[in-house]
């Protein structure tokens, strides 16, 4: 339902990447939702680090108080509104990857979530949750490994446009990957997804009360496009990967 993104670097203060995803998912309050959930990755992390419950906002501000998150370089917050699953911690977003380096969260809907999740039961894989999201989630650290086999490396915005060209359906998909901790990638089909244009950092959202308050300048991505964000660079290319150039950029009129 709702969707926030941080990219900063080393050089920002490592409390941000959380604090801007709690902020802005408390400005995107207003769209509804039944839970929330945070992913932070930073050099270093052996998996990706994942906070989620079921319920208000302040349940999971409460349990990060209680409990605090290791300090991040790129975060991605989400708000749920159910559609496969009922509301509940498991059900909650982010979902991750069978080895936990990547995490993913998504608006909307996978139509042919069954359908990958059967293929993948079949290779073995198995799921902690009944959201179509989480089938992303477990294809996409498919990709990810199958990326790194014959590359050598991980390249979350090669293994994204991968998925993306997989999935039918609904969807705003904002990706982090703990080997990659310098980006969020992002993924849009007839689910909208803005970047918001900062000075040594840069945000996304699914509209722009997710980062209003850091920023007033942003960028639309287009229908069938991804998105690479760290704190310096955007980058954008359609599904096949061939880059778009002159996105257009626009001010955010808010007081
Ligand atoms: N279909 C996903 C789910 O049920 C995402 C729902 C949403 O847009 O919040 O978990």
């Amino acid at each position: 339902c709702g969707i926030v993104g941080y990219a900063g670097s080393v050089h920002t203060a490592c409390g941000k990447p959380l604090e801007v995803c709690l902020q802005g998912l408390g400005r995107l309050e207003y769209r509804g939702y039944d839970s929330a959930g945070v992913a932070l990755s930073a050099p270093g992390m052996n998996q990706v680090a994942v906070r989620k419950k079921a319920g208000r906002l302040s349940n999971l501000v409460g349990d990060i108080e209680q409990h605090p998150m290791p300090q991040a370089t790129v975060a991605i917050g989400h708000t749920r509104w159910a559609t496969n699953g009922v509301p509940s911690d498991s059900n909650a977003h982010p979902h991750t990857s069978a080895d936990g380096k990547v995490a993913i969260i998504h608006n909307g809907i996978i139509e042919n979530a069954s359908q990958l999740r059967l293929d993948l039961q079949a290779e073995g894989y198995h799921f902690s949750s009944s959201t179509d999201t989480e089938v992303a989630a477990k294809l996409l650290g498919k990709i990810v490994d199958a990326i790194i086999e014959q590359d050598g490396k991980p390249d979350l915005s090669k293994a994204v446009r991968r998925l993306a060209r997989m999935l039918t359906g609904a969807f705003t998909i904002l990706a982090t990957d703990c080997r990659q901790p310098d980006i969020i990638v992002g993924a849009r089909h007839d689910s909208p997804l803005v970047v918001g244009l900062g000075d040594g950092e840069n945000f996304l959202g699914s509209d722009v009360a997710a980062f209003v308050a850091y920023t007033k300048r942003a960028l639309e991505i287009g229908q069938d496009q991804v998105v690479c964000v760290s704190a310096t660079n955007v980058e954008v290319t359609d599904f096949d990967g061939n880059v778009i150039h002159d996105c257009p950029t626009f001010e955010v009129n808010w007081d």
